[in-house]
Parts: C-alpha cells; sequence; structure tokens
C-alpha cells in the first residue's frame, strides 16, 4: 500500500480564539521540537512596555480589544522570521507562530514571502468556555507563565509561582474587551480556518491541558515535526 508523506512540519501556526490555550501549548512545543515561539502578542506587549513607536500606536487598539492594523503586524513578523533563531541548520526557515495571521491579508502576506505554514493546528473551544477561562486569567508580566484564580491558583495569591513577580489582569482580559476579541476573531480570523483547510488539523482545546497536549504533539510527530536539525538534514537528502 502507498501513501504520500505530508511535508515535513517546520513552519507551524496554532490557530485559536483568545483563550483557546495557544501560549501553554506553544511553550511545551518549543522544548520538545526547538522550534522558536513567535506570539505576536507577546512582541506586542513588550513593546508597549518599551514605549517603541509600535508599542504607542498598538495600545489603544489593544486595550479596545481591537486587532492591530495588518501593516504593523506584517512588518513586525517579517522582521521576526530573519533572526537567526528562526532558521535551523540546513538554512530552512522554521518557526510556531501563535497569534499570526489573524486576518486573510495577513496570510496573504505570509504567503507572498514564500513562508505559508507546512500545518496548522486549530485549538477549537466554545465562546462560553473562553469568557470563563479568561475573566480569570493572570499572567506574570516577569517570565510569561499564566494562572488562572480558580483553575491554576499560584501558591501566593497574586504572585507567580516561578519567579515571584506580582501577577497582572491584562487589561484585554476584562468581559468588556473578552467578548469584543471573541467576536474579531470570528470576524477576521475564522475564515483562516477554510483558507488553510488542506493542512489543518481540529484539536478540542476544551479538553484538560495535559490531553490537548497530547494530542497536538502526537499530530506534530505524525507530520514529521522533529527537534533535530541533523535528522531533518538526513531526511532532505533521502
Ligand atoms: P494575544 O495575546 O495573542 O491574544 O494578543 C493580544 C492582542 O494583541 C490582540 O487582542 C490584538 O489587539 C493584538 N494582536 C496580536 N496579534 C495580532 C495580529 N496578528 N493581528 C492584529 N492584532 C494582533
Amino acid at each position: 500500500m502507498s501513501s504520500v508523506q505530508p511535508k515535513p512540519a517546520n513552519r507551524i501556526i496554532l490557530l485559536g480564539a483568545p483563550g483557546a490555550g495557544k501560549g501553554t501549548v506553544a511553550k511545551a512545543l518549543v522544548d520538545l521540537f526547538g522550534l522558536s515561539h513567535l506570539s505576536t502578542g507577546d512582541m506586542l506587549r513588550a513593546a508597549v512596555a518599551a514605549g517603541t513607536p509600535l508599542g504607542v500606536q498598538a495600545k489603544g487598539f489593544m486595550d479596545a480589544g481591537a486587532l492591530v492594523p495588518d501593516e504593523l503586524m506584517v512588518g513586525l513578523i517579517a522582521d521576526r522570521v530573519q533572526q537567526p533563531d528562526c532558521k535551523g541548520s540546513t538554512g530552512l526557515v522554521r518557526f510556531l507562530l501563535d497569534g499570526f495571521p489573524r486576518t486573510l491579508p495577513q496570510a496573504d502576506a505570509l504567503d507572498q514571502s514564500q513562508l505559508g505554514p507546512d500545518l496548522v493546528v486549530y485549538l477549537e473551544v466554545d465562546d462560553s468556555v473562553i469568557v470563563d477561562r479568561l475573566c480569570g486569567r493572570r499572567t506574570c508580566p516577569g517570565c510569561g507563565s499564566p494562572f488562572h484564580i480558580h483553575f491554576a491558583a499560584p501558591k501566593v495569591p497574586g504572585i507567580c509561582d516561578r519567579c515571584g513577580t506580582a501577577l497582572v489582569h491584562r487589561s484585554d482580559d476584562q468581559e468588556d474587551a473578552i467578548r469584543k476579541r471573541l467576536e474579531a476573531f470570528h470576524r477576521q480570523t475564522g475564515p483562516l480556518v477554510g483558507r488553510y483547510a488542506s493542512c489543518l488539523v481540529k484539536i478540542d482545546g476544551a479538553l484538560a491541558p495535559a490531553d490537548v497536549l497530547t494530542q497536538v504533539v502526537s499530530t506534530l510527530r505524525s507530520r514529521g515535526a522533529i527537534a533535530d536539525d541533523a535528522t531533518q538534514a538526513a531526511s532532505a537528502v533521502s
């Protein structure tokens, strides 16, 4: 029996509503597969905190739960993928995108740069679950660790278990902003599910985090995502 092997997954997109669990899954995948985690939300928050021109432009959109304009986002990612950590030893561009693309024009920009995804992992979660998750979410501005006041409370309330920094309730994790972000997700990001149908795998993101991760990891393994550049080089020439 012959079977067509899918293209090895070097460029991976994590797709899902805000709060679907993309960040948690991404952190685990970085360790397992040695991919660079490109989170546009984290990059923008860093730019806002540093007061860069991008941060100043982005802040108002982010606080309102709206998307930052495409041209700013496309420029941000175009610069980021040039960094050495996105190149495997064979020169192949490898990354795990989290939060980008979020619109059809952003997906077009990726394709035009010959950086379209080999694999899209879509974490599907109901809006009601997302609202419960995000209203209680607390984030560490020091190391990025996520907590939840009910489901994953820190040992000392308000303090990060890992680095001792005071946790924050992000301004865009307030209920009004969450509902706007969900509306933006369905209207602007939803069409990407159809756009990427040929390379998209759906995972039930409402499962327990460990089960979500197990399914994502087995999907990546079955799609040839590997940590070792030497193995990758061998498979590229065989
Ligand atoms: P996130 O942490 O991924 O939920 O992103 C937080 C906020 O950053 C979003 O609500 C948007 O305002 C902005 N943002 C992040 N990624 C993008 C993107 N690809 N396009 C437009 N806005 C974005």
